[in-house]
């Protein structure tokens, strides 16, 4: 068996991760570079041809979750490889394509997206896939800031791998994380273990949990009136915090455009029948500039409003906070900090002075990604016989600095190697 760590061994998002046997092959992730600032982010895989190469011999794709660091090649794969992504998160991108086809000049490309993604097959979690001649691969739902995200079991070889993929024990849904891997994989044991290390070099002392988030942004809505959100339009828990938080105002709007409504709508349809919290059934409604009736609600009770950055949404700035008093008004800034952060190398200026408009603002925010401590949980939960692979993190991030004792430590793999018949293969 080979593993090859294509991309991100020293880098955050853009993963790829191909395991081959003599017979079979699958890649995990396709993730494009994330984005600098405001600026396109360069990708040597992001042509036909690069990924033509990739997916020789391929049997089938597999994805974590919906985010761009692990998905948006996809539309380079050829058609006879098959894509596999959870339903809800096909769902969330099939939203957010219809969405890109009304941005001026991307209708062709979109569409063309949108097209490729209707091909994707879909898996349940703990239900094992057969793929090609010789490998079988189960997902486990984990946490993270994209709903309907997976772990992956490879078997293949006689060998068991696990992938995390992105997660967090911090989620509201993020409890099941150890109990999982102790029912399902700690009895057979693993031999590698293919983990993210997002937190590794961010120094969080201590985390936040989204249940904290929530109690925050409760004193934040008592306190003012006219609350905006600044947070990612797919990120299921955060939507869910707000909302909640909102919901204790009793009669206030919670009001987001067309395009995050048809995201709550499947949200609710997929994760709401199994916990009220991702019902979104409070208040919920669409804005539109023309809806006098709503807007005259918003004036005199106060609203949640979600906000993107988009010119729609300047042009509702424009005529919303003349006339709100500013005393009143906050934004809640609910993403990385780093995107307004000028020293950042994330630092997004025109996002900074969009936030700079709001009379007051704060910030609201958890990571998506695992802490320290829950990585050092994991690996010890799940103890692999051969190797760790940390991937998924900063260049010269020290998975070894990590609390998992001296014979765990020694398994850890960043460089090409061949350990127990296993080749190693690391870009
Ligand atoms: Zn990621
Ligand atoms: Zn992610």
């Amino acid at each position: 068996m080979t593993i090859t760590i294509h991309r991100g061994i020293d880098q955050i998002g853009g993963c790829i991760t191909e395991i081959r046997t003599a017979r079979s092959k699958i890649l995990i992730d396709l993730g494009h570079n994330l984005p600098k600032g405001n600026g396109p982010s360069e990708d040597r895989f992001d042509n036909a041809g690069a990924i033509a190469q990739l997916c020789e011999g391929c049997d089938a794709v597999f994805y974590t979750h919906y985010h761009g660091d692990h998905v948006d090649l996809f539309r380079h794969v050829p058609e006879r490889v098959d894509q596999y992504i959870g339903p809800l998160a096909k769902a969330v991108m099939r939203i957010r394509l219809e969405h890109l086809t009304h941005v001026p000049g991307e209708k062709e490309r979109r569409e063309a997206d949108l097209t490729a993604v209707e091909r994707f097959k879909t898996y349940e979690p703990a239900r094992c896939i057969r793929v090609g001649k010789d490998i079988r691969i189960t997902p486990y739902f984990v946490s993270h800031s994209a709903a309907d995200a997976y772990m992956f079991l490879v078997e293949a070889d006689g060998k068991r791998i696990l992938h995390t993929g992105d997660f967090r024990q911090h989620g509201y849904l993020g409890k099941g994380l150890l109990p999982t891997l102790e029912k399902y994989i700690a009895p057979q044991g693993i031999d590698v273990l293919i983990t993210e290390g997002t937190m590794l070099d961010r120094n969080e002392k201590k985390i936040v949990h989204e249940n904290d988030l929530k109690r925050q942004a409760i004193e934040l809505m008592k306190r003012y009136k006219n609350v905006f959100v600044l947070c990612s339009s797919t990120d299921m828990d955060r939507l869910a915090t707000f909302h909640r938080a909102n919901r204790e105002m009793r009669n206030r709007p919670f009001v987001c455009d067309g395009y995050q409504q048809r995201i709550l709508e499947s949200f609710a349809g997929h994760a709401g029948v199994k916990s009220p919290l991702f019902k979104f059934d409070h208040k919920v409604y669409g804005s539109d500039e023309r809806n006098e009736k709503l807007r005259k609600w918003m004036l005199d009770t106060g609203f949640t409003m979600l906000l993107r950055t988009g010119p729609k949404y300047r042009r509702w700035v424009d005529t919303l906070l003349p006339e709100l008093n500013p005393d009143e008004t906050l934004l809640i800034y609910s993403m990385f900090r780093g995107y307004i952060l000028p020293t950042h190398e994330a630092y997004n200026p025109d996002l900074k002075a969009f936030v700079a408009r709001f009379p007051h603002s704060e910030y609201v925010h958890t990571s998506g990604h695992a802490t320290t401590d829950t990585l050092a949980a994991v690996c010890r939960t799940v103890p692999p016989h051969t190797a760790i692979i940390p991937i998924h993190r900063d260049k010269g991030s020290d998975f070894a600095s990590l609390d998992i004792g001296d014979e765990l430590r020694s398994k850890i793999v960043t460089a090409s190697q061949t350990i127990d018949g296993i080749d190693f293969l690391v870009k």
